[in-house]
């Protein structure tokens, strides 16, 4: 059984979907990770946290029209100054996963135009150092999303970011590898904002560094996009040479072969 490991609804600050939406797309349970984003530059430097008592109400009142569809999951925005609190939250819930995400520095989320105007080497650099030491001092998530969100806006190509950053990137797959933290495969990352190369270019390091756990999301937050690419993205993590994904529940990983 394959599912979508990364979806929004409501309870996140940016999306309006409805779970009946998604719901009406599958007949297979999938996994909403609504935003925990503390200090969201894109929401003024806000908290974004999803109502755990709305949330879980809503899941039980869904579960008596479609048992067995929902699974529990939040996408967590690390943020350094704030980890305390963030593990305060994670602490407090019963997720089925928790994915870890970059999305912004304290000043800009990552998809801020103002990332246009800054030096792309240094940049690159400086995001997976973020990343990295992000990695070493946070002690929750299962999985890493999207491991390119600070290049989603930007055109690095394969080659400046192995030239660039290929140490960075493989002190933090041998880092999740230990940590027995899952690599995700974003389609969104990958066919609406073109970084799919850079996808093929590290999923082969995941493995060289003893990788065996793999996601797979669409970040969908409307309905159209749920579940989108899955297909050529399953075609591009066997080239790689995985053949299985992991499907989580109760922050437990089982590998179903594809
Ligand atoms: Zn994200
Ligand atoms: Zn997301």
């Amino acid at each position: 059984m394959e599912y979508d490991q990364h979806v929004h609804t409501y309870f996140s600050f940016d999306s309006q979907a409805q779970f009946e939406d998604y719901l009406r797309k599958t007949s297979q349970p999938f996994i909403t990770t609504e935003h925990l984003e503390l200090s969201n530059p894109d929401d003024n430097g806000g908290d974004d946290a999803p109502d755990q008592a709305a949330y879980t109400a809503k899941l039980q009142e869904l579960k008596r029209r479609y048992p067995n569809r929902l699974l529990r999951g939040i996408e967590c925005g690390y943020f350094a100054p704030r980890q305390a609190d963030l593990q305060r939250y994670l602490q407090a819930q019963d997720f089925d996963l928790v994915l870890l995400s970059f999305h912004h520095d304290g000043q800009y989320d990552y998809q801020d135009p103002h990332f246009k105007q800054v030096d792309l080497k240094r940049h690159v650099q400086t995001y997976y150092d973020r990343m990295l030491a992000g990695l070493k001092a946070a002690p929750f998530g299962d999985v890493l999303a999207h491991f390119d969100y600070g290049l989603r806006i930007l055109d690095v190509t394969p080659a400046q970011l192995e030239a660039w950053a290929k140490p960075q990137l493989q002190a933090i797959l041998a880092l999740i590898v230990k940590r027995q933290l899952a690599f995700e495969v974003n389609t969104k990352s990958m066919y609406q904002w073109g970084n799919a190369e850079l996808y093929e270019l590290v999923l082969p390091w995941y493995r060289e560094a003893g990788g065996a756990l793999v996601t797979l999301g669409s970040d969908a937050h409307t309905a159209d996009k749920f579940l989108t690419g899955f297909a050529e993205a399953k075609a591009l993590i066997r080239s790689a040479g995985f053949s299985q994904l992991a499907m989580y529940q109760g922050h437990q990983p089982h590998l179903t072969t594809f």
